[in-house]
């Protein structure tokens, strides 16, 4: 038996006349950037995940950027990130000249850890960006209480997070801004490349429209720095059709969790622990064991597929070598990055197909 870390293809198969027809609609309104199917997704995507407010742009890495950039942060600011998360969280803090300052995570949810950020905040720190990472929410309670306290904007990085909850509120509320990928392998995803900033505060969503569609108020005339971060007309159509499917498909993935939680109690490996306060949705489940590689290479051989999110933890990445972290100055993520291993959650995964990945779990010693 074969299972892959992820089949797009059997998700194709429940939505491809959904899809063909919404793309026709595209055509014959030759509508392709922004326009009506952008605007009911703002809606829509506004409405599903609890927000006054949802600005489409091109990806989830500009919308980072643009809600940096809506809150005028730049050159000689600082931005507190965790130290294990995708490179985008904080490659765009410096896209927009500002410096990104890693705090560790907490071993359990491989979130950043709150009682961690107060020791990397400056007189010249900004904002922080938690990511709610695999689908599960950051302790946004204490997070904000920092925020608060050191009066910071903060911006909820939710790529891996639409529909995931915390105290009962949708991922992406808590604060100043929320931002969504629907890069291709996310929960909800486009047929290429879109994303959308969440905000409950109506200044702000003026802000970031203004700043996606190059600082532009009127026609040709440009009141502040902006750039071209405008959603796809075609991607707003597919996301709108999608969209529609996101609950079921998350309850999918939570049933596999919950099956995975069952049927691998007595292996080798340490399944992945829920905060309580969280609805967890799963974009990944991820597991974790010292003998990562070598239960990497067994599920291979036995034909399932398997990932490593992340090999490196960002403050040991080339990348950001110049902000002169060594290693052993975050020691949980170096740790997690070593030790975490994601399985197959794909909606459409069958109950053959996970008592197989299972299985085969069970017999690694
Ligand atoms: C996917 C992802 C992004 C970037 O989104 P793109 O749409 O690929 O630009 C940012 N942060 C996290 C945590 C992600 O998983």
């Amino acid at each position: 038996m074969k299972v892959p870390l992820l089949d797009l293809a059997a998700q194709f198969r429940t939505v491809e006349a959904e899809l063909r027809e919404a793309i026709d609609r595209v055509l014959v309104s030759q509508q392709y950037v922004l326009g009506p199917e952008a605007q009911a997704l703002e809606a829509e995507i506004a409405e599903f995940c609890g927000a006054k407010h949802a600005v489409g742009v091109s990806n989830g890495s500009d919308a980072i950027v643009a809600a940096l950039m809506a809150l005028n942060i730049g050159p000689g600011d600082e931005v507190i990130v965790p130290a294990f998360t995708f490179y985008a969280t904080a490659g765009s803090v410096e896209r927009v000249g500002a410096k990104p300052v890693f705090v560790d995570i907490l071993a359990d949810t491989f979130n950043i850890d709150p009682d961690a950020i107060p020791d990397a905040v400056s007189d010249k720190t900004r904002a922080i960006i938690p990511v709610h990472l695999y689908g599960q929410c950051a302790e946004m309670d204490r997070i904000m209480a920092v925020a608060d306290r050191h009066k910071l904007a903060v911006i909820e990085d939710a790529a891996q997070a639409i529909g995931a909850e915390y105290n009962g509120k949708g991922a992406g509320n808590f604060g100043n801004a929320g931002t969504l990928s629907f890069y291709p392998t996310k929960n909800l995803s486009a047929i290429g490349e879109a994303g959308m900033v969440l905000t409950n505060d109506a200044k702000l969503a003026d802000e970031l429209r203004c700043v996606r569609l190059q600082g532009q108020t009127s026609s040709y005339e440009h009141a502040r720095l902006g750039a071209n971060f405008r959603i796809d007309g075609i991607q707003a159509a597919a996301l709108r059709v999608k969209l529609s499917w996101l609950n079921q498909w998350n309850e999918n993935r939570r049933k596999h969790a919950a099956r995975y939680n069952e049927g691998l109690q007595n292996s080798v490996v340490i399944t992945p622990p829920v905060n309580e306060a969280c609805k967890h949705i799963y974009h990944q489940y991820t597991i974790r064991s010292p003998k990562r590689d070598k239960l990497r290479a067994h599920l291979n051989d036995a034909g399932i597929g398997s990932g490593v999110y992340y090999p490196i933890p960002l403050h040991l990445q080339p990348a950001f070598i110049g902000l002169g972290y060594k290693r052993g100055s975050m020691p949980v993520a170096e740790q997690a990055s070593e030790e975490v291993l994601s399985l197959p959650v794909f909606p459409e995964m069958t109950a053959e197909q996970q008592d197989y990945v299972i299985e085969t779990i069970n017999q690694f010693k």
